[in-house]
C-alpha cells in the first residue's frame, strides 16, 4: 500500500467509531460501529486480506459485488467497503436481531399472520436475487436479519455465487445441512434457484414448528431425515435423481401426511409447504410463484413489518434444537454408492449400511453478471472501477487474484 493509498484508507476508518463485537462469522469478527459522517448506527465486517491464496479473498470479493448489485428492501445494504490495516471492512446497515433469535425466543408467539411476513419478506428477497440471476447458497434464519423496523432482510452472501448457463458446475458443499437440498445431498454439481427455494421452505417450516424442521447428522442421515418426513422418493417423482453423482438408493418407506407434521397449519400453508418440498428441482415451485401462491392473499393478510414481535436488541445465541421427530430414524440406504472414491461405508452408521459422503469441494470461483443487467456505479470508499465499470462476463479465479493482488497493494 502506497503512503497515500494509507492515508486515504486510514481517513476512511477515521469516519467509523467502533463500539462493541457483534458476532463472529466464518471470515471474520463483525463490529457495531457508528457512522460520523451521517450519525448512522452500522455493523461493519473485518475480513483479512492477508493471504492471498485463501479463500476468504474470494469470499470477500464475491460479496462485495454481489451486494454491489444487489438492492432491495429485503436484501442487506452494503453502505460502504475500504481497505485498512491489511483487512478489508464491509459497512453494512445495521440490523437489530435475526430470525433464528425470533424463532427460539420461547417469549415470542408467532401468529399465522406474522409467519406469513416473514416468509413474504423471505421470499421476496429471494425473487429479487433469482431474478439478477443469483442464488443465495447459504439460506438459514440465522443470515435473515431483522432491522429496527422489522424489515426481514437476506444477509451473508459469502457463498452465494452467480449462476449462468445450466452446465455450470458448482460445488455441492454450500448450505448449513439441515437446509441443504436433496440434490445437493445427492452430489449434484449444477443447481439453481431451486436450492434456495429449499431452504426457504425449511425456514417456513421452522416459523411453523418453532424448531428446526430436518436435523440430520450427517449427509446421508439429512437424506434420511427427510424421506423419513416425506417418502423415499420414487422415479417416478424426481427421474433425474439416479443420474446424481452421489445418488444411492434408500429403502422406500412412505412420507407422513403433512397435516400430521404441521398439524398448526392452515390448508393454504400445507398446499404452497408441499410445493416448496416437491424433489424434483425442475417441478419445485419458484420464489416468485410462491409469493403468488393463495396463501399470501388468503387471509390473514400478513403482519406489518413494523407490528411483528420481534426480540429485544441483543444477539443471544439459543440451544434445545433436538425434537422427537429427529431422534427417529430415517430409511436405510439399500443401493451400493456410485463412486466408492467419494462415498464412504461410515462405520458409526446408524444401521451399518450408511455411508458417508466425502466432501469435495470444486473450487469453481466464477463470477458472473446478470444476463443484460448493466452494473451501476455504486460510490464507495473501495475503488470498484478494479472490478471494471461493467464487469466482465465471466471473471475467472485468475482475474479475481489479480484484483486481490490489486487491492492489497492499496
Ligand atoms: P456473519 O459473518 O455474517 O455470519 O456475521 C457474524 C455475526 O455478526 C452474526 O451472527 C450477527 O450476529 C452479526 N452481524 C452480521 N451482520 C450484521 C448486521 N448487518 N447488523 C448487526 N449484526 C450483524
Amino acid at each position: 500500500m502506497s503512503e497515500v493509498d494509507h492515508l486515504l484508507s486510514k481517513k476512511v476508518a477515521d469516519r467509523y467509531l467502533k463500539r462493541e463485537v457483534l458476532g463472529e462469522g466464518t471470515y471474520g469478527v463483525v463490529y457495531k460501529a457508528i457512522d460520523t459522517k451521517t450519525g448512522q448506527t452500522v455493523a461493519i465486517k473485518k475480513i483479512r486480506l492477508g493471504k492471498q491464496k485463501e479463500g476468504v479473498n474470494f469470499t470477500a470479493l464475491r460479496e462485495i459485488k454481489l451486494l454491489k448489485e444487489l438492492k432491495d428492501s429485503n436484501i442487506i445494504e452494503l453502505i460502504d467497503a475500504f481497505p485498512h490495516k491489511g483487512n478489508l471492512h464491509l459497512v453494512f446497515e445495521f440490523m437489530e436481531t435475526d430470525l433464528e433469535a425470533v424463532i427460539r425466543d420461547r417469549n415470542i408467539v408467532l401468529s399465522p399472520a406474522d409467519i406469513k411476513s416473514y416468509l413474504q419478506m423471505t421470499l421476496k428477497g429471494l425473487a429479487f436475487c433469482h431474478k439478477k440471476w443469483v442464488l443465495h447458497r447459504d439460506m438459514k434464519p440465522n443470515n435473515l436479519l431483522i432491522g429496527p423496523r422489522g424489515q426481514l432482510k437476506l444477509a451473508d452472501f459469502g457463498l452465494a455465487r452467480i449462476f449462468g448457463s445450466p452446465d455450470r458446475r458448482f460445488t455441492h458443499q454450500v448450505f448449513a445441512r439441515w437446509y441443504r437440498a436433496p440434490e445437493l445431498l445427492f452430489g449434484a454439481k449444477a443447481y439453481g434457484p431451486a436450492v434456495d427455494v429449499w431452504a426457504a421452505a425449511c425456514i417456513f417450516a421452522e416459523l411453523l414448528l418453532r424448531r428446526p424442521f430436518l436435523q440430520g447428522n450427517s449427509d446421508i442421515d439429512q437424506l434420511g431425515k427427510i424421506f423419513a418426513a416425506f417418502g423415499t422418493p420414487k422415479l417416478s417423482q424426481w427421474p433425474d435423481m439416479q443420474y446424481l453423482p452421489d445418488y444411492v438408493e434408500y429403502q422406500y418407506v412412505p412420507g407422513q401426511p403433512l397435516r400430521q407434521l404441521f398439524p398448526m397449519a392452515s390448508d393454504d400453508a400445507l398446499d404452497l409447504l408441499s410445493k416448496m418440498f416437491m424433489y424434483d428441482p425442475k417441478a419445485r415451485i419458484s420464489a416468485l410463484q410462491a409469493l403468488e401462491h393463495r396463501y399470501f392473499s388468503s387471509g390473514p393478510p400478513p403482519t406489518e413489518p413494523a407490528l411483528l414481535p420481534r426480540p429485544p436488541p441483543k444477539r443471544d445465541s439459543l440451544n434445545s434444537k433436538v425434537s422427537d421427530f429427529n431422534q427417529r430414524e430415517g430409511p436405510i440406504v439399500l443401493s451400493p454408492p456410485r463412486k466408492s472414491r467419494r462415498v464412504m461405508p461410515h462405520r458409526e452408521g446408524i444401521d451399518g449400511h450408511t455411508y458417508q459422503v466425502d466432501k469435495v469441494d470444486d473450487h469453481v470461483d466464477e463470477i458472473k453478471p446478470a444476463a443484460g443487467e448493466r452494473s451501476e456505479h455504486v460510490p464507495m470508499s473501495l475503488d470498484f472501477s478494479v472490478f471494471g465499470a461493467r464487469p466482465p462476463s465471466r471473471p475467472t479465479i485468475n482475474r479475481a487474484k489479480q484484483v486481490l493482488v490489486e487491492s492489497s497493494n492499496m
